[in-house]
């Protein structure tokens, strides 16, 4: 029998640090970074011939109601992050989004404006992440979290609903997992995903190779029971976020969800009279029904932690930290940032090895590329909370939105920034590197000092706004033309349901090339070369579409370049379609 140890240690007679056929990988925790990890190692695994096994432990069950099968989120899967899946090729289903968000009303105590998407495309997804919230009775949809552990179980991941209470080491350095029912197991590798909510952080502290857990501050999520047509009528594809210059409040958003309304809330101090004074304000009130009573009690209610400065070494020896227990971005897109650390882990475990070094050379900068904009993240926070202080300033930014919802998509300095600030979808360095040119500060400028007058609204406030459906994307009728041969393109596209027709135009002649179905992508050759569009592409029926920015997509594969095997591996097979076509054609 092993003597167990409390501390990774390598030695003398270590089996290497390197996974192979047969290795076992322990993962404990199951939310986003859990998932992403095992999805990706496995996948990777795959691709270099190894079988690997990988067991999650996670004790929760994502299809309980209420907090208990929820990991306790405001929901919103950033625009960027919907877009880098798709690439990926992990298209999320319409079960899962509850609304597809193509719009930000900005509340402050001034007036309201509404900021839209760009590309007039939902891209955004609020969803729930585990089975719905407590008072549900008639769940017709599928939680963020369950939907991504059921990939990891059609990629071949074993899920064990136990809580991890201890980890050893035995006599040759390999990490021993024991659960709370007492049930042991030795791995090759451990995977920490435990989120920043779990005492198991001091179990991995206490390991002493030099982890410090991430620094973090409180939020509190409610859910609001509002019935479709009302959530559809006041809330429309629109999350509300409010700069209020109440004491004690940092941010406040509300976030349409099927019949639901989230409220998800940023302060240290948020108790039930904090809550209702918060939905008693003029400016939150007018976002609900006039007659809409306050709840008498929160049912749905829970008080979390979110990660905001990130894990001191959260890798040793066979031993790595992914998700919110070792880095993740500011306030924003924490799914984003765990889906980033999990795959760096992945690449890192598969490709280069699971090392302490091997780890600090290939996954380390990862976290810290996140920590380092996270200080960019900083500023604009407190620009932010300056702004909230200052009605001339808050009027200055809303009159420039409101003349900027005139212009066409480039010229809309401000909005773009708001745009991304809120959504989490740019890094923060890049918000801030925007906001430093003089097309963005000189209207700024100058409208505060106008709005010393009274402010005029946009027209475009929150109310009354229809909505379509839940799903993402943009919906094309049958026959329409998606792209068109010969146009310049900027995206490549996946088709989220539906099918396309792929032609080639030779004069007034149309060759019919492929059909293309749900999950498929085509525009790619835009994200590679500067030529034009080669062909035509037109929906059969109706079919919906997800675009994926060029520089969406070539930022994340010059941090991760493996997000291009899928594509790859895609335009490759297309070559050898057309190679056979073409013997076809010669025989
Ligand atoms: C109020 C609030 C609102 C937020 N809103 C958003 C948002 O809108 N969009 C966004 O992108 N991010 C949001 N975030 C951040 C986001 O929730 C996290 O970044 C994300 O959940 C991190 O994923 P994770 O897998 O690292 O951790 P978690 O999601 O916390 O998952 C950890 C998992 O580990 C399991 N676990 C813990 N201990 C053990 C153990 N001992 N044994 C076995 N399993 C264990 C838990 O059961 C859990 O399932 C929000 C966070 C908060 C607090």
């Amino acid at each position: 029998m092993p003597t167990p140890n409390s501390k990774p240690r390598p030695m003398a007679d270590s089996p290497p640090f390197k996974l192979d056929d047969g290795s076992q990988v322990a993962v404990i925790g199951g939310g986003p970074a859990g998932s992403f990890f095992s999805h990706f190692l496995l996948d990777l695994a795959k691709r270099a011939d190894m079988n690997i096994a990988v067991d999650i432990y996670d004790p929760k069950d994502f299809l309980r109601f209420g907090p208990i099968g929820c990991n306790h989120c405001g929901g919103i899967v950033s625009e960027s992050l919907v877009q880098i899946m798709a690439a990926e090729g992990i298209n999320i289903p319409e079960t899962v989004a509850q609304r597809g968000i193509d719009a930000y009303v900005l509340h402050t105590d001034v007036d309201s404006v509404r900021i839209d998407t760009p590309l007039q495309e939902k891209r955004i997804a609020a969803m729930f992440r585990g089975g719905g919230p407590l008072g549900t009775s008639d769940a017709t949809w599928e939680g963020f979290d369950g939907f991504l552990q059921n990939l990891t179980r059609d990629s071949g991941a074993k899920i064990i609903p136990e809580k991890v209470k201890a980890i050893d080491f035995d006599d040759t350095g390999r990490p021993v997992v024991t659960t709370r029912g007492d049930t042991s197991k030795t791995y090759d590798l451990l995977v920490g995903a435990v989120g920043v909510n779990s005492p198991f952080l001091k179990v991995i502290e206490k390991l002493d190779f030099g982890y410090r857990p991430p620094e973090i501050t409180k939020t509190t999520i409610c859910e609001f029971y509002m019935g479709q047509e009302l959530a559809k009528r006041y809330f429309g594809d629109a999350m509300h976020v409010f700069l209020l210059n109440i004491p004690g409040l940092r941010f406040a958003a509300l976030i349409p969800k099927g019949n639901f309304i989230t409220l998800a809330l940023l302060g240290e101090k948020i108790d039930k009279e904090f809550l209702d004074s918060f939905l008693k304000s003029p400016e939150v009130k007018k976002c609900f029904p006039p007659d809409w009573d306050l709840p008498k009690e929160y049912k749905c209610r829970c008080s979390s932690y979110i990660n905001i400065r990130g894990a001191l070494q959260p890798f040793a020896d066979r031993v790595l930290l992914v998700g919110d227990c070792a880095a993740s971005k500011l306030y924003k897109n924490g799914i984003g940032a765990a889906y980033v650390t999990a795959k760096a882990g992945a690449t890192t475990a598969i490709l280069h090895g699971i090392s302490a070094g091997d780890f600090k050379q290939n996954y380390w900068p990862a976290c810290k590329s996140i920590n380092t904009d996270n200080a960019f993240g900083r500023i604009i926070f407190a620009i932010t909370r300056q702004i909230q202080k200052s009605k001339f300033l808050k009027r200055g930014v809303l009159r420039v939105v409101a003349k900027e919802s005139k212009k066409e998509g480039k010229h809309r300095h401000m909005s773009s920034v708001l745009w991304d600030t809120f959504t989490g979808s740019a890094p923060y360095r890049n918000i801030i590197l925007r906001s430093m040119r003089p097309g963005f500060w000189l209207p700024f400028i100058w409208e505060t000092i106008v709005g010393m007058l009274p402010f005029r609204k946009n027209g475009k406030g929150g109310k009354g706004q229809v909505i379509s459906s839940n799903a993402l994307g943009k919906v094309y009728r049958d026959g329409e033309t998606i792209i068109n041969q010969g146009d310049t393109g900027d995206c490549m596209y996946v088709i989220q349901s539906g099918k396309v027709r792929i032609m080639g135009v030779e004069g007034n002649r149309k060759i019919h090339l492929a059909v293309l179905e749900e999950g498929d992508f085509f525009g790619e050759m835009a994200l590679f070369e500067k030529q034009v569009r080669s062909t035509t592409v037109c929906a059969i029926d109706e079919t919906r579409i997800l675009t994926i920015d060029k520089k969406t997509l070539l930022r994340r594969i010059h941090e991760d370049p493996s997000l291009a095997f899928r594509i790859l591996q895609k335009m490759s097979s297309r070559i050898r379609e057309m190679n056979c076509q073409l013997r076809d054609v010669q025989n």
